[in-house]
């Protein structure tokens, strides 16, 4: 039995700690908010990431840190790295919070990627929008996620305006990709070096936050085995340990890489239900040094995020294999509060239950995309 220090106490590291309890391990999360979610499940240790006398008592009091988010100042995690066993390894975290970076690791392993061009002034901006073409999106480099952070760029006219808004921070401008579906690969990598994928998971986002997950992606034998390919040559590039998600876009059967999460992701909680052993208890097994559970699909599932605020429960759990997780937020515009996730030994039984969940919920627009996927 282990102490794991959980880096952030959101919604991650509230799953992670509920998957980690059956095996015996423990958990103390830092965060700076007193009201982070994962304190309803585990002890919270009240502290700000740059705050080293806390760290201190924080790396004393475990046995191994790990992430609940990806933002966590490199310094503060190359610092716990001399006070405590951490994983993933900080240079992996460096690597996922600079989308330059990672669109340069991603070619480097041979992962296509969209075009793209640094962009540090307003002669640089107009020089890549040469490069790129348009439309495009311009992206600051570090500190996004869930779409923050970003404009499209249509017409050269919305230059300025981009610049304005996000030109105080390095940038990126990448060329929009009219891409078929979005998917994502969750592995998970052991210490000793053993990998075992998800199956491919395809999303759907809305506004740049994701609103739905299907697993397995619809018709995707072959794109999954090269998703894999790529996802385990980042891993071992990075000596990575733990859980993490390779974002790509399907462009008519070409895989380009968008970006990289190093932690438990939102498109793998399905695995909850879904998958033999979970995302989250994966995670646990790899950063404690445990065997790696069986990643192979139970049921084909699909997850529903709430954002904002919580539907009716009762739709989801009077659905047989209907799953409900309330994160136990305050509900707020664009905040991620819970998700469902639903499950059937078919498609078509999961189509079923998916029309009624959308016609009591008044949640066509969310939930007609993927059902059109699973009867295709
Ligand atoms: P990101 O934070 O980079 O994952 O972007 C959030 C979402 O915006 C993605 O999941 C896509 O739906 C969309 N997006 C981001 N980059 C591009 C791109 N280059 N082309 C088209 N859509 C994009």
């Amino acid at each position: 039995m282990a102490t794991i220090g959980i880096l952030g106490g959101g919604q991650l590291a509230r799953m992670l700690a509920i998957a980690g309890a059956p095996l015996g391990q423990r958990f103390l999360v830092v965060d700076s908010a007193t009201d982070a979610c994962a304190s309803q499940v585990a002890p919270l240790l009240t502290a700000d990431w740059r705050d080293f006398d806390a760290l201190a008592d924080f790396a004393r009091r475990i046995d191994v840190a790990t992430f609940d988010f990806e933002n966590v100042p490199a310094e503060t995690a190359q610092w716990l790295t001399e006070h405590t066993r951490v994983f993933p390894n900080p240079r992996a975290l460096a690597l996922a919070q600079d989308r330059l970076a990672e669109k340069n690791l991603f070619r480097e392993i041979g992962l296509a990627t969209p075009a793209f061009a640094a962009v540090d002034s307003r002669e640089d901006l107009a020089r890549a929008i040469e490069s790129t073409g348009l439309p495009a999106v311009l992206k600051t480099r570090r500190l996004g996620y869930d779409g923050k952070g970003q404009a499209v760029l249509r017409t050269p006219k919305d230059a300025d305006v981009a610049w304005a808004l996000l030109g105080s921070a390095p940038l990126i401008l990448e060329a929009f990709v009219p891409f078929t579906r979005e998917v994502s690969v969750i592995a998970v990598r052991s210490q000793t070096g053993e990998f075992r994928p998800y199956p491919l998971t395809q999303n759907w986002h809305s506004a740049g936050i994701l609103a739905a997950s299907l697993a397995p992606a619809p018709h995707a034998d072959a794109l999954a085995e090269r998703a894999f390919a790529h996802a385990r040559a980042l891993a071992e590039k990075l000596d990575y340990v733990g859980t993490f998600a390779l974002e790509l876009f399907d462009n008519d059967g070409e895989l380009l890489g968008n970006e990289i999460a190093p932690r438990v992701h939102n498109s793998g909680h399905w695995t909850i239900e879904g998958a033999i052993c979970s995302q989250f208890e994966n995670h646990v097994r790899a950063v404690v040094g445990l065997p790696l559970g069986d990643t192979s699909l139970r049921n084909p599932s699909v997850m529903l995020n709430w954002i904002g605020e919580l539907p009716d429960a009762n739709a989801i759990l009077g659905e047989p294999d209907g799953h409900w997780h309330d994160y136990g937020k305050e509900p707020r515009a664009g905040r991620k509060v819970g998700h469902a996730t639903v499950c059937a030994r078919t498609s078509a039984a999961l189509g079923e239950r998916l029309a009624r969940i959308a016609r009591s919920l008044g949640r066509e627009a969310q939930i007609d995309p993927v059902r059109a996927a699973l009867a295709r």
